[in-house]
């Protein structure tokens, strides 16, 4: 499962090795032979190498600031189901 997390500053990236500084973004994921896998070792990647791998994605518009996440999936939500219709009693 794929972890957005914020840098205490002590966070290594994986791809570049860099330090990850304080406060910094970065990506934990579980991945194996360079591929995204549930049963993969654990990675932390920042925002640098997340991306070169298509892990991040960016939406914005021209009127609202860039939107940067790991998680497509927060972006376009599900529609909520629709709700069931509650029998109505009659008030007595
Ligand atoms: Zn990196």
């Amino acid at each position: 499962m794929r972890q957005g997390c914020i840098s205490l500053g002590k966070v290594q990236c994986d791809g570049c090795q860099n330090i990850i500084p304080y406060a910094g973004r970065y990506l934990i994921i579980p991945e194996e032979k360079g591929v995204e896998s549930e049963t993969g070792e654990r990675r932390s990647y920042c925002v640098a190498c997340s991306e070169e791998r298509g892990y991040v994605e960016h939406r914005g518009s021209e009127k609202s600031e860039p939107v940067l996440t790991f998680f497509p999936a927060d972006l376009n939500p599900p529609p909520p189901p629709p709700e069931a219709e509650q029998p109505s009693e009659p008030a007595k």
